[in-house]
C-alpha cells in the first residue's frame, strides 16, 4: 500500500468513528510508524509501506479509533516547547500548565542559584521546563510513584537537565528539611472522585470526595519547607479558587492567574515572614 492510500484509509476510519483530530492523529500515527518529520509524509505520497509498516499503522489506528490518547500511541507530548516522553503511569501534560511555569519562571532569579521543589512531578514537565530556562536552579522532583519518576529522569536526561534535578520517591513533601526551598510548584491531582476518567493514571487526577484533600496536606507542608516569604505555586480544578483562599490562610500576596479559557488555573502565594 502507498503512503496517501494508508493515510486516507485511517482518516476516513478515524472520522467514522468520530475521533474529532482525525486528519492530524491520522498523520502523527504514520509519522510515529515511519520516523520521519511532516513535511515527507507529502513529499511522497507514492512511497510504498512495507507489510509491516501497514498493519502496525492499522494497529495504532485502532487504538485510537478505542480512544487510547494519542500521547500514549506516540509516547510523546509538547509541552513549553519542549518534546516530553510519556507513559501511562504518568499524566499527559496539559498546556493550561504551562501558565504555572510561566509564572514560576516570572519569580526565579536569572543570575542565582534558587531551589525549587516540584511535589508531584509526573512525566517532569515542569521540573525540566524550569531548569532548561533557568540554568542556575537547583530542583528537587518529587513524586508517590516510582513508575513516574523513571519517566521524569528519562525527560531530564534528554534535556540535559539531569544534573540539576535530584529525583525523589516521596508522598508530597515527606522527609525534606525545613526552610529549605525558595519554591514550591506542583499541579497536583485535585479531580473529585465522583469523576470518571479513562486512561490516566488516578493517582495523578483524583484527591479525596472534593478534590481538595491533597491541596489540605500539602499547603502546610509547604510552609514548612519554604524559607519565609518563599514561593508557592499550585495549579487548580474548575471552582477551586474559594476554597483553596481559606486553605491558604496566614499565607501573603495571594494571587489567582487564568487560563486561556478563563478559568482561575494557578493559585500563588508566600509563605509568611514570621
Ligand atoms: N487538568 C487535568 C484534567 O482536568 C487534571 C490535572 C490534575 O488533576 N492535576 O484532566
Amino acid at each position: 500500500m502507498v503512503l496517501r492510500d494508508a493515510l486516507d484509509q485511517a482518516l476516513a476510519e478515524l472520522s467514522a468513528a468520530g475521533v474529532r483530530s482525525a486528519r492530524r492523529d491520522s498523520e502523527l500515527l504514520l509519522l510515529h510508524i515511519l520516523g520521519v518529520e511532516r513535511p515527507l509524509l507529502f513529499a511522497h505520497p507514492e512511497h510504498q509501506l512495507t507489510e509491516a509498516q501497514a498493519a502496525d499503522y492499522r494497529r495504532l489506528v485502532a487504538r485510537r479509533i478505542a480512544a487510547e490518547p494519542i500521547q500514549y500511541i506516540t509516547g510523546e507530548r509538547e509541552f513549553y516547547g519542549l518534546r516530553f516522553t510519556v507513559t501511562p503511569d504518568v499524566l499527559i501534560p496539559r498546556p493550561e500548565t504551562e501558565h504555572l511555569v510561566e509564572a514560576a519562571l516570572e519569580r526565579i532569579s536569572e543570575d542565582s542559584p534558587f531551589r525549587i521543589a516540584d511535589v508531584g512531578t509526573g512525566s517532569g514537565a515542569i521540573a525540566v521546563s524550569l531548569a532548561v530556562a533557568r540554568p542556575l536552579a537547583t530542583i528537587t522532583a518529587l513524586d508517590i510513584s516510582r513508575a513516574a519518576l523513571i519517566v521524569a529522569e528519562s525527560n531530564a536526561a534528554t534535556h540535559e537537565v539531569a544534573d540539576r534535578i535530584e529525583f525523589r520517591e516521596a508522598d508530597l513533601l515527606a522527609g525534606i528539611a525545613d526552610h529549605s526551598f525558595d519554591m514550591v510548584v506542583s499541579n497536583p491531582p485535585y479531580i473529585a472522585e465522583v469523576e470518571v476518567r479513562e486512561y490516566e493514571p488516578a493517582g495523578a487526577l483524583f484527591a479525596g470526595s472534593t478534590g481538595l484533600e491533597i491541596y489540605r496536606r500539602l499547603i502546610p507542608q509547604a510552609a514548612r519547607v519554604l524559607r519565609p516569604g518563599g514561593w508557592l505555586l499550585m495549579e487548580m480544578g474548575v471552582g477551586q479558587q474559594l476554597q483553596l483562599r481559606q486553605l491558604l490562610e496566614g499565607w501573603q500576596e495571594i494571587s489567582v492567574l487564568p487560563d486561556l479559557q478563563g478559568i482561575a488555573r494557578v493559585v500563588i502565594a508566600r509563605a509568611p515572614v514570621a
